[in-house]
């Protein structure tokens, strides 16, 4: 299976890929981790991909692709793509690939959150720094703040601040979604409500399957 979780920063992309890919059993390419791991080289290229992180920007698309390509090419089970595609760009080179390889894009997963709740989210939110499991604020013990499945430190991600916020969720609005659109023409969108806790919303999507609303 060929799937796609979209859905505004906070909205719970990277945490129900994880679920997901653990109960299918298909890799889950979250790209946001993977331009963090190019930025960690800290080559020059990685540099001006933390730039454009730093500011809340989409990271040009020859980047993107580049680093995609890598990880899709050699899936044929199916894969979870989460923070790809971001723009009518990125959907059609995807659609593109799918097609060359006689494949094509089976679901998209729509998680709907309300603006106010993305901000909270995003501004509690910490990260391991080494497995990257997400935490927030408000539901750890501070005076442990490590990973408790691996026991790393747990860090707040740059962009995670007030305007980096705002900026992110502008340019969601502007470029990622108009893909509702473009996914629901093509009959493969299923909006899922992303608030509650990440077991209720797993739960959601789980339930898209037993219903068969899933083609
Ligand atoms: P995320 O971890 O998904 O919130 O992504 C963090 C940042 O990485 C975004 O704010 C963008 O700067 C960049 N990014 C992630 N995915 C893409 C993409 N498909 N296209 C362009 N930039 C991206």
């Amino acid at each position: 299976m060929y799937m796609v979780l979209l859905g505004p920063p906070g909205a719970g992309k990277g945490t129900q890929g994880e679920k997901l890919k653990d109960k299918l059993g298909l890799i889950h390419i979250a790209m946001g981790n993977l331009l963090r791991e190019t930025v960690k080289k800290k080559t020059p290229s990685g540099e001006k991909v933390r730039a454009f992180m730093e500011e809340g920007k989409l990271v040009p698309d020859g980047v993107i692709l580049e680093l995609l390509k890598n990880e899709i090419e050699l899936e044929k089970e199916g894969f979870i793509l989460d923070g790809f595609p971001r723009n009518l760009s990125q959907a059609r080179k995807l659609d593109e690939f799918l097609d060359k390889e006689a494949e094509k894009l089976d679901l998209v997963i729509n998680l709907e959150v309300k603006k106010a709740v993305l901000i909270k989210r995003l501004r509690g939110r910490l990260i391991c720094s080494e497995c990257g499991k997400v935490y927030h604020k408000s539901k750890i013990d501070h005076s442990m703040e490590i990973c408790k499945d691996c026991g790393a430190s747990l860090l707040q991600r740059n962009d995670d601040n007030s305007d980096i916020i705002k900026k992110r969720i502008e340019v969601y609005l502007e470029h990622t979604h108009p893909l509702i659109d473009y996914y629901r023409k093509k009959k493969i969108l299923r909006n899922v409500q992303g608030e509650g806790t990440s077991e209720k919303v797993f739960q959601r999507i789980m339930d898209l399957f037993k219903e068969k609303k899933i083609a």
